[in-house]
């Protein structure tokens, strides 16, 4: 399904059900999504109709259309609670409480004047991009055994990209769907966000990579974003040594005091838009508070009300 991002795409799955079909996510909630989805259904689908719609989790090319394709189909929406409440909460959360935690957040950070009123100016950039989910939905948990097309999909819960990101994976098969988890090409983002400032997501990201490397070495995954791909245990190694090589440019970077937006400016050199640019605050912010709980960093909040971060 096609994005309108420098991502431009994502992959959605298909799976053919016993009594029709089973989709894995859904696409962004715009208008090009929909219409692409119309055609599907009105190809046929083979004339089964979608039984279920199953999503990774709650980022909004994957959730967006839950809502709306739940709806046409009358089809109940599987997840964790973890992803499914957070996109309800976020793409329904108009409250100026929300906009406050962000605004602190970029303040913090010391964020320039103009960037900050033009990310005032943006709102709830969540509610534009993703519906909200149905109000009720089917719960995932780690180590569920779920039963699509008469194979048994194995749940395998990750945590740092997202708060509860289920990955399916069949050993009958030797197929795993691994969501944003694992990807061939690029790192999914791992990032502190303004409404969990201090967390420690690398961590947690790289603690529940472990749980695939176990996996068999003859595995396909697939993945939401690439070509299928195998050699799962050599993928998660490059995406360790990325990110270890980020903890060590992160190090260097905090020589003197600096500030997250100093930070994020001398580990992303290339020219960012506004969206990357909290996106990069995120990404340098999860490798700094990594090493801050291993008190290889120390920050300071500033008389000015921004925190400094420097080597300890
Ligand atoms: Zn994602």
């Amino acid at each position: 399904m096609p994005l309108p991002f420098q991502l431009d795409h994502i992959n959605l799955w298909l799976l053919e059900d016993t009594d029709g079909w089973t989709l894995v996510d859904t696409g962004l909630a715009n208008d090009a999504t929909r219409g692409i989805w119309l055609k599907i259904f009105a190809d046929g689908f083979r004339g089964r109709p979608v039984v279920r719609v199953l999503v990774t989790h709650f980022h909004p090319d994957h959730m967006g259309l839950a809502g709306w394709l739940t709806d046409q189909w009358r089809a109940p929406m599987w997840a964790t609670h973890g992803e499914w409440a957070t996109a309800r909460m976020l793409s329904l959360d108009q409250t100026a409480a929300l906009r406050d935690a962000h605004m602190a957040f970029y303040r913090r950070a010391d964020f320039p004047r103009e960037i900050l009123d033009d990310l005032a100016a943006l709102g709830n950039v969540y509610a534009t991009r993703a519906n909200p989910p149905p109000a009720t939905m089917h719960r995932l948990r780690e180590g569920d055994r779920v039963s699509i097309g008469g194979r048994e999909w194995r749940v395998i819960v990750g945590t740092g990209h997202s708060p509860e990101h289920a990955c399916l994976y069949c050993e009958e098969a030797g197929v795993l769907i691994s969501g944003d988890q694992v990807l061939p090409k690029i790192t999914p983002i791992i990032g502190v966000w303004p409404t969990e400032p201090e967390g420690d997501p690398l961590r947690l990201y790289l603690d529940s990579l472990r749980q695939f490397a176990n996996l068999p070495e003859d595995v396909t995954v697939l993945p939401s974003h690439g070509l299928p791909f195998l050699g799962l245990a050599a993928r998660i190694r490059d995406i360790e040594h990325h990110h270890h090589r980020r903890l060590d440019h992160a190090l260097k970077a905090c020589a003197e005091w600096v500030t997250g937006w100093e930070l994020l400016n001398k580990l992303f050199t290339r020219s960012l838009d506004l969206h990357q640019k909290t996106f990069a605050l995120g990404e340098s912010l999860a490798h700094v508070h990594y090493l801050m709980k291993d008190g290889r960093i120390v920050r300071e909040m500033g008389n000015d009300g921004v925190f400094r971060y420097r080597r300890a």
